[in-house]
């Protein structure tokens, strides 16, 4: 008897435009009704079809948010509609609040090598981490979404919801080394959405406020396929320090349209229509792929190919407007590739707060911020309710907005 082998991460997600749009049209129908029926029902791998599952696309914008929200808003009213557009808008809304507090990602970064180094010293916690990471705690519905996150590289948003609390509250590992989990196999991982979640389920986002994984919820949004035992009856709030206060928000630099420009892609923003339409007429471009900053340790094979599958689908569409493509193996080569094209300036969609800025920063490149972006950012000053009155503004501007 021969067995069919599972799909791998990039047969469910293949990391092209076309196959994101093709996603897009598929769910464009759901996203009224259907979606604030079904959205919340993890039913299980495979059977995802009650969200968009277009979060990998997304997040490296070979769809970009502006060409979702137009495609739903042309088939339904805001209205019918809304509660897609407003989980849209969370990315949105996740992406500016570290934008405008970028200090929030160090202490990230901090906190996660603070636990790996009691990952290295203390045995317990070592066993409990990797079982954990394995989906062999014996908790069942924990284990079974461990092993899709590692197997398909997506996970539904409420099983996120429950793995970050079984992780902090039952299993009672630190929340950064959840964080660094999803980020090293999630083919969506986002420090954005990632940190601040996780942050969120913890009780450090919401002051006060922590998010319970309870069995009877499980067992309702999973149809009954699991009602896990033995889970934190209580999740109580941590201290933790105030939030930092609001920076300012991204503002593009300067550059000079008739100068020789290079333009340089990262895996943040793979739709530079935007920088042409800014000016740029690039002679150059390069690609630098920053997703191994994305952890200390290793990032799942299957993320590496996503990335670099879906820089290589935009150099192959874009072709004519890049001229000669380079592929840098770090930040450290942008001067030599700069100076090899005869390059006076490189532009660069903004890098986002992560491995991206990080990369670049103390580089001389000139940052530009799409003009969604720049509409959005600057109000995720407080919580998402605020954040939300925006929208209808932000929809007016997406209902002008071109293709990426
Ligand atoms: C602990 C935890 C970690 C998370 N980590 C990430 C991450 O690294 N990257 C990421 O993109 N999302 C993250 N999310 C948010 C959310 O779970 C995913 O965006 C969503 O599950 C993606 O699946 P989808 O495309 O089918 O979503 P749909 O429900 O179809 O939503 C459409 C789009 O809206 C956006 N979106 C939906 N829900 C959220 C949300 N709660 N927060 C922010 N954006 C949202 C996504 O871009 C998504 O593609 C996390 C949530 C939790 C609770």
């Amino acid at each position: 008897m021969t067995q069919t082998a599972a799909p791998s991460p990039l047969d469910r997600f293949p990391p092209t435009r076309a196959a994101g749009l093709e996603r897009l049209r598929q769910f464009v129908p759901h996203a009224g009704a259907d979606y604030a029926r079904r959205r919340n029902f993890d039913l299980g791998r495979d059977r995802h079809e009650g969200v968009s599952q277009l979060s990998p696309w997304l997040r490296r914008r070979l769809v970009t948010e502006e060409e979702v929200l137009a495609a739903v808003l042309g088939r339904h009213s805001h209205r019918a509609a809304e509660k897609f557009v407003q989980e849209v808008v969370w990315r949105t809304y996740w992406k500016g609040w570290l934008e405008l507090r970028p200090s929030v990602w160090t202490a990230y970064r901090a906190g996660l090598a603070r636990a790996l180094d009691r990952v290295a010293t203390e045995e317990g916690l070592r066993r409990d981490w990797e079982a954990a990471c394995r989906g062999e705690t014996g908790i069942g519905a924990f284990d079974a979404w461990a092993r899709e996150l590692v197997e398909t590289g997506y996970l539904h948003n409420h099983a996120r919801m429950w793995v970050a609390s079984i992780w902090i509250f039952t299993l009672r590992l630190p929340w950064e080394l959840g964080a660094d989990f999803f980020l090293r196999h999630l083919l969506d991982g986002d420090p954005a959405s990632n940190t601040l979640s996780w942050r969120w389920v913890a009780g450090l986002q919401t002051r006060g406020k922590t998010y319970l994984a309870r069995p009877s919820n499980i067992e309702k949004y999973t149809e009954g396929r699991f009602r896990p035992e033995g889970l934190a009856p209580a999740a109580p709030p941590p201290d933790g320090p105030p939030h930092p206060p609001v920076g300012p928000a991204p503002v593009s630099d300067a550059f000079d349209p008739a100068a020789p420009t290079g333009l340089l892609l990262t895996e943040e923003d793979l739709a530079p229509g935007f920088v042409f339409e800014a000016g740029a007429r690039p002679r150059a471009t390069a690609f630098l792929d920053c997703t191994a900053g994305l952890s200390p340790l290793m990032p799942a094979p299957h993320l590496r190919d996503h990335v670099r599958g879906a820089m290589e689908d935009t150099a192959a569409r874009w072709g004519a407007r890049l001229g000669p493509v380079t592929w840098l193996a770090g930040a450290e080569e942008i001067a030599d590739w700069a100076a090899r094209e005869g390059l006076a300036q490189i532009v660069t969609p903004w890098p986002c707060t992560g491995p991206a800025a990080e990369a670049l920063a103390g580089t001389a490149v000139r940052r530009l911020v799409r003009p969604y972006d720049a509409a959005a950012w600057p109000h995720a000053t407080h919580g998402f309710f605020r954040f939300r009155k925006r929208i209808p503004a932000l929809l007016a501007q997406v209902k002008g907005l071109r293709a990426a």
